[in-house]
C-alpha cells in the first residue's frame, strides 16, 4: 500500500504524522506523496475536506482514512491516541470502502462557466444585504427567495452546516441533496416554502439572482466572492469520494457519538 499523509499541521497532528510514518514503515508500508493509493488525514473533518479537494483530479485512484486529533469526527474514524488499533487494523487488511457522493455547482457568467465540487455543501451568503434569488427545480420556476442565503448540501454534509440550519440528517446511502434556507424573510411581501427540501439524484436546482449583488460562495471550507453571475446549477455528481473503514462505521452511531452521548 502506497500512502501519504495530509496533516492539519498543528504540533499534535505533526507528532501523530511522524509517529505514523515510523510505525507504518515497520509494517513495510511506504510513503509515496506523488502517487498514493491511500490518503491518511491527521486533523479534523476540515483536514479531510482539504485533502479531498487536493485530490479532486485523482478521486478514482485514492481512498481516504481519517485520524482525528480531537474528538471523533464525521469523516475521521480514529482518535490520535489510538494509533495501536489503527496499525492493527491496517495489518489485518480487513476493511470495506464506502463511497460518498459529491455535489456539483456550475456557475454561468455572460461569457463563461465555472465548475466546482463539494463534499459537504455549497452556500451563497450575503451577510450585509438581502439576497434575491429565483429558485428553479428541474428548470421550472418554484419560488423567489429573499434573505441571507441558501445552503445546498450532500448526505455526508447533512451533519455539518446543514444541521445547524435545521436541515435533516440524511444517511449517506441515500443518493440525494438538500436545500436549506439561511434567514429567509417571510412577510406579506415575500414568501418561501421555508422547510428544508431533499432532492433525488436525477434532479437539479438552479438559482438565479434577480438583483445585482456581491455574495460569498462557499465550497466546503473554501470561499470565493461572486459578482455578476447569471445563475448557478446544482446537482449530484457521478464522481464519488471513497473512504476506507476498518471498523464498524455505522452512520447513526456516529451521529449519536458526535451529537448526543459518546459512550452509551
Ligand atoms: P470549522 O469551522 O472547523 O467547521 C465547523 C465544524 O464542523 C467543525 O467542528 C468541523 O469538525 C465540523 N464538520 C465539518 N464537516 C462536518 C460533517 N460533515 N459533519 C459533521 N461535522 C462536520 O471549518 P472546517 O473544519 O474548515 O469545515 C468546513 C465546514 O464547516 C463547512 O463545510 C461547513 O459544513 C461547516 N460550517 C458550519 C457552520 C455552522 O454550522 N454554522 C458555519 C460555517 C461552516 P472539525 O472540528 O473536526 O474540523
Ligand atoms: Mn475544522
Amino acid at each position: 500500500m502506497r500512502y501519504t499523509i495530509v496533516s492539519r499541521g498543528d504540533p499534535l497532528s505533526s507528532e501523530v504524522e511522524r509517529s505514523l510514518d515510523e510505525r507504518l514503515a515497520q509494517i513495510e508500508l511506504f510513503r509515496d506523496d506523488k502517487n498514493p493509493e491511500v490518503v491518511i488525514t491527521v486533523g479534523g473533518d476540515g483536514t479531510v475536506l482539504s485533502a479531498v479537494h487536493n485530490y479532486l483530479d485523482r478521486l478514482d485512484q485514492v481512498v481516504f482514512v481519517g485520524i482525528h486529533t480531537g474528538k471523533l469526527g464525521f469523516y475521521a474514524d480514529y482518535i490520535y491516541d489510538d494509533l495501536d488499533t489503527f496499525i492493527q487494523n491496517v495489518k489485518s487488511n480487513k476493511y470495506h470502502d464506502v463511497s460518498f457522493p459529491l455535489l456539483s455547482a456550475t456557475i454561468s457568467y455572460e461569457d463563461h462557466q465555472e465548475y466546482y465540487l463539494a463534499l459537504n455543501e455549497f452556500t451563497l451568503i450575503n451577510p450585509y444585504r438581502t439576497q434575491h434569488l429565483d429558485v428553479y427545480i428541474n428548470d421550472e420556476y418554484f419560488e423567489s427567495f429573499q434573505g441571507t442565503g441558501l445552503c445546498i448540501s450532500t448526505p455526508t454534509g447533512s451533519s455539518a452546516f446543514n444541521k445547524s440550519l435545521g436541515g435533516a440528517l440524511i444517511h449517506p446511502n441515500i443518493q440525494a441533496f438538500q436545500l436549506t434556507e439561511i434567514a429567509s424573510i417571510n412577510s406579506n411581501v415575500y414568501r418561501t416554502i421555508s422547510s428544508p427540501m431533499i432532492f433525488p439524484k436525477e434532479h437539479n436546482l438552479t438559482l438565479k439572482p434577480t438583483h445585482v449583488s456581491e455574495i460569498i460562495f462557499t465550497i466546503d471550507h473554501r470561499n470565493i466572492t461572486l459578482k455578476n453571475y447569471e445563475l448557478i446549477k446544482f446537482q449530484l455528481s457521478d464522481q464519488v469520494v471513497r473512504f476506507r473503514h476498518y471498523n464498524n462505521n455505522d452512520f447513526w452511531k456516529r451521529v449519536k457519538k458526535s451529537f448526543l452521548v459518546e459512550n452509551k
